[in-house]
Parts: structure tokens; C-alpha cells; sequence
């Protein structure tokens, strides 16, 4: 018998926010560990499951841990390879057809290892699995394909990376602050110029990392300059703070996708004075991301383990969104971290929440629309063409075969 979980796997999916970082296998973070004499507390997958990558976290800090030690043998041409060949088969298994794997570049720089080192090598593994799965995929079929988005540092500081440290050393006259607008400049430069003379799909510039505080008019500059070069512009915002820092990034930063976007509906979280009618700047900020087709990234599992004030997945802010027919592209952020998968967020979201088999179609078929597709507009068509033409196909047997 044909299950609802079938159904998920067999349709073409996307996923449009996901940390590489975020997304390792477990067998091969402890492999790579004992490789780079890298401490773990546990060599067990059961181990690192109870004490790093649970399914409830206590706090943010605990949930970003295991950020800590992915970041430790992320270090090397060999490992990043091996990372994104495997995250690429790992999402092609499930039925992702469409992948945007985003990193931050400046995390992974050390002294062997460059900007374009950290990106080729992450390019080479996906290219590498790309062409194995596209070599056996039927002729109806929508081919796998994927792009690159790099992320800037909302806040970081020397103790970052190594890059980070001498970008700090070398910037002793200016604060904090601009050290990090300054360095999200120069990454947003080095992925224009890689991109240009290559034929590396690097797609997007992202921030990501700490909100609160941090906002992203510091990186106006970067935005700006990658707005100029035709690169497309994602922004994490409304993940912890409010609709202010949604309105700060389609305004400051011209972005085309908001990552989370959680927070869009808070009228608590406006800290803004000035702002005396916080419904009507709400509704003027959804209307306008609505209008102007600004797909949210939603990661529902991920929210639910970084947000301790949402107890409840039904108080998820993604039903106001579809009500307000914004446009909605369900992903994971991160696959190892939320120990998650696109099917089983879809699942998550159909379980939870009323969505018609109309919508739900709707949503998949944005994660294909709004992807920021490496190839001429007409190539993108064409490509988004077959993967509708394909999930009405798995419709049909599922229709058929019940
Ligand atoms: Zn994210």
C-alpha cells in the first residue's frame, strides 16, 4: 500500500535554507573527528544523539553546540568534499531535487585553506554527487541541481575563526561593529569575483548567525554591492527579533527570501518607538512581502528548538502566512543539528496545520519558483516546467493507487 510518507519522498522537493554546517552525517563527523584527533564527548552516533544532537534543546546555546564541533573538521579540502557529496546524495535520497546548501566561508578559512579553496571544494562534492544521480535519472524526470549561497556573520568577533582573528588584528582602528559590516563587504566581493570566473553555481549572500542586537543595516554595504552584481539576496530575520528586522532586510538589503521570518506577526516584539500603529506597519510589511513575492524560509522543527517560547508547533506564525497567502517554501536549516529531513518537515506541517492538497502543491512548487536557479530565465522555466509536470505524475499514481 502506498503511504503518505511515500507520497513525500516521491515528489520533487526543494531545499532552500540549509546550513552544510547544520546537515553533516553523524558517522561522518565521529569519523572525521578520530581522523583530526578532534575531542568528542561521545564516538557513538547514540552518544553524540544524548549529549550534542537532540531532538529538545534547553536553550539557543545548547542547540548551537553542535555547531562547535561540526566547525572543528570542517577544516580541509578532503573533509568539505566529503561533507557536501554526502549532504548531496542524503538529500537526493529523499526526494530533494533542488538544493541551495548555504556555509559561511570565513568560518572554514585557515592558513592551508582560502576563500576559494572553502568554496570549490564544497562545489566539487556536490558537482561530483550531482553527476552520479543525474547520470541514472530517467528522461521525464526534473535532473537534480543545486546552488551555493554564502553567508556573512551578523555578529562575530575574533574568537570566530582564524580568519576572523586576523580580519580583527588587521582592523584595530575601527570597531567591532564596522569590523563586521567590513568583513560581510569582502565576502560579499569574493563571491561576485569567484562566481564571475568560474562556473560555480554561487547563487546567494546570506547573514546568518546572532540577530538580536546585531542588525542588518550593518551589512547594507555588502547587500548593496551583491544587489549591483545580480546576486540574489536571502536575509535571517524574525527569528528572534521582530517585524522590524523583516522590514530592515527587504528595505536595507533588497532581499528576494527571508530566512524564519517567524516573528513577522509580533506587535510585543516592535521595540521601536516611532512606530506608533504597529498594526498597520505589520500589515503594510505583510502585504508588501506578499505583493512582491518575498518567499519565507520556514524551518519549523529548528524554531520550535531555538524559540522555548513557542511550546506548541500549532502556534507556529506559518499558518498566519498562508493565510495571508504569503509565499512559503518549507526547509530545514538544518538536517543533523534538528536532526531533520524535507520529508519529515512537510509531514510536520501537513500533520499541524490544515493545508489543502492545493496549497501544499503550492508550496512545493515555490521551493522550485522562488529558488534562485543558476541558468538563463528560460532555462529556469523549463526546469521548473518538468518538476510540476513530475509531481502531478506522482499525484496521479497516489490518486490511482488508493
Ligand atoms: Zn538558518
Amino acid at each position: 500500500m502506498l503511504t503518505r510518507e511515500d507520497f513525500l519522498r516521491e515528489i520533487p522537493k526543494t531545499d532552500l535554507h540549509v546550513h552544510l554546517d547544520g546537515s553533516l552525517r553523524l558517522s561522518t563527523l565521529i569519523d572525521l573527528a578520530k581522523q583530526n584527533n578532534v575531542t568528542l564527548p561521545s564516538y557513538t552516533e547514540e552518544g553524540m544523539r544524548e549529549l550534542v544532537f537532540k531532538d529538545k534543546y534547553e536553550s539557543l546555546d545548547e542547540y548551537l553546540k553542535g555547531f562547535f564541533y561540526t566547525g572543528l573538521v570542517m577544516n580541509s579540502v578532503e573533509s568539505l568534499e566529503r561533507i557536501s557529496y554526502e549532504f548531496a546524495i542524503d538529500n537526493f535520497q529523499e526526494g530533494v531535487r533542488y538544493v541551495e546548501v548555504r556555509f559561511a566561508p570565513q568560518l572554514h578559512i585557515n592558513d592551508s585553506l582560502s576563500f576559494e579553496d572553502v568554496v570549490k571544494s564544497i562545489d566539487c562534492g556536490m558537482r561530483k554527487a550531482a553527476a552520479e544521480i543525474n547520470k541514472n535519472i530517467p528522461e521525464n524526470e526534473p535532473e537534480f541541481r543545486y546552488g551555493l549561497i554564502v553567508c556573512a556573520m551578523r555578529y562575530c568577533n575574533a574568537n570566530f575563526s582564524s580568519y576572523y582573528k586576523k580580519f580583527f588584528d588587521m582592523h584595530k582602528y575601527s570597531s567591532e561593529c564596522e569590523c563586521i559590516s567590513l568583513a560581510s563587504l569582502e565576502l560579499a566581493k569574493a563571491a561576485v569575483k569567484l562566481r564571475d570566473e568560474s562556473d560555480i553555481p554561487i547563487v546567494g549572500f546570506d547573514i546568518a548567525g546572532s540577530e538580536w542586537g546585531h542588525p542588518a543595516d550593518d551589512h547594507k554595504q555588502s547587500y548593496d554591492y551583491v544587489h549591483k552584481h545580480f546576486l540574489h539576496k536571502t536575509v535571517h530575520a524574525g527569528e528572534a527579533s521582530g517585524p522590524e528586522s523583516i522590514f530592515s532586510a527587504v528595505t536595507s538589503c533588497h532581499a528576494d527570501r527571508i530566512g524564519h521570518g517567524l516573528q513577522l506577526f509580533r506587535e510585543d516584539k516592535i521595540t521601536d518607538l516611532s512606530i506608533k500603529d504597529k498594526k498597520s506597519y505589520i500589515s503594510g510589511l505583510v502585504n508588501f512581502l506578499a505583493d512582491s513575492r518575498i518567499t519565507v524560509e520556514v524551518c519549523l522543527t529548528s524554531n520550535l528548538q531555538t524559540m522555548p517560547e513557542l511550546k506548541d508547533i500549532k502556534e507556529h506564525s506559518v499558518l498566519k502566512m498562508l493565510d495571508k497567502r504569503l509565499s512559503v517554501s518549507i526547509c530545514t536549516d538544518n538536517r543533523l543539528v534538528s536532526n531533520t529531513s524535507v520529508c519529515k518537515e512537510l509531514k510536520l506541517l501537513t500533520d499541524n496545520f490544515s493545508v489543502s492538497e492545493k496549497m501544499f502543491k503550492d508550496i512545493v512548487v515555490y521551493g522550485f519558483k522562488r529558488s534562485f536557479f543558476h541558468g538563463s530565465y528560460s532555462e529556469k522555466r523549463e526546469y521548473v516546467r518538468k518538476c510540476i509536470a513530475y509531481y502531478e505524475s506522482i499525484v496521479q499514481k497516489y490518486t490511482n493507487g488508493k
